[in-house]
């Protein structure tokens, strides 16, 4: 939903940002200085719906004492996205269309809200958590999905609204049927369920992205095989987005990255990029969301 005039927050109100991802969704209240008063997630059940979900925001939003110091929500979710809208168009992996996210969650909360793409806030947040000295930075999310961002000169890169969509890189594969239409995406081989998906395939074993990661631990060589592959496809990824964008810093985050070490051989064979890791607390779209609603006020 789009700020009126008349509903502009104070100058020391607290923003409400909320990160709606596939597995979890997560929330925090920051105050005017960007310090985090509160922290608070769960699991997103996006099978119940997207009505659903807000409810269940609202209740854990109340769980913070001072709650309605809130001044502005801003809500990051998978792409695409309409930002100006405020709707959520397509999220393939939870089988949302069309979603006005900001209108549910404003009438929920009795806030204004905003949005952004979660892949970009992801790369805002990484850029504030201690890279503010690099003139250009990209950041490769790889978890359930793999998304992305780039952040050039201190602003966030959308281009026409989904720019540095990194999981649909095309890679050298097994002529593998992407949801997004294209073949051999990089998100087929390289996120949790990419795996996943592949290990079933060849396994008929539904084994989540952590167990897959123990199987190769404890030497399985198929899900080896997968991890290894993910890296060549990532390491193919990283290679192209270098040769377009030359970025001064390549930054990984994700719950895959804790794989690295089973993906680094190949990953290293198919690029030159040295890969920096965001911090683990997979906080880095709240935070990514707090400056951008930040920037929005000036
Ligand atoms: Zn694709």
């Amino acid at each position: 939903m789009a700020r009126q005039a008349n509903s502009s927050p104070r100058n020391d109100a607290l923003s409400l940002c909320v990160d709606i991802g596939g597995t979890k969704t997560a929330l925090a209240f920051y105050g005017a200085d960007g310090g985090e008063l509160f922290y608070d997630k769960f699991p997103t059940h996006a099978e119940l719906g997207a009505e659903r979900l807000v409810r269940e925001i609202g209740v854990h939003v109340r769980r913070y004492g001072e709650w309605r110091r809130a001044g502005r929500g801003i809500v990051a979710a998978p792409g695409p996205l309409d930002a100006r809208g405020g709707i959520l168009l397509d999220i393939v992996t939870m089988g949302w269309k069309n979603v006005p996210v900001c209108d549910l969650l404003s009438r929920e909360l009795g806030l204004p809200f905003s949005l952004i793409n979660d892949c970009d806030a992801g790369a805002l947040g990484v850029y504030h958590s201690g890279y503010e000295a690099c003139p250009s930075l990209v950041y490769f999310s790889l978890s359930t999905g793999i998304g992305g961002g780039a952040v050039l000169g201190g602003k966030e890169y959308t281009g026409a609204g989904n720019a540095a969509n990194f999981g649909h890189i095309p890679v050298a594969g097994e002529e593998l049927l992407c949801g997004c239409g294209g073949r051999d995406c990089l998100e087929l081989y390289a996120s949790g369920s990419g795996i996943e998906r592949r290990y079933l395939a060849r396994t008929g074993n539904a084994l989540g992205c952590a167990g897959i990661e123990a199987a190769a631990r404890a030497g399985d060589a198929l899900a080896r095989q997968l991890f290894s592959e993910a890296g060549s496809a990532l390491g193919q990824a990283a290679e192209a987005v270098r040769a377009v964008l030359d970025p001064a810093c390549f930054v990984f985050g994700g719950s895959v990255c804790h794989a690295w070490d089973l993906m680094e051989e190949q990953f290293s064979r198919c690029t030159r990029v040295r890969p920096h890791f965001a911090d683990a607390s997979g906080k880095q779209v709240l935070l990514g969301a707090y400056h951008y609603g930040k920037h929005e006020m000036e």
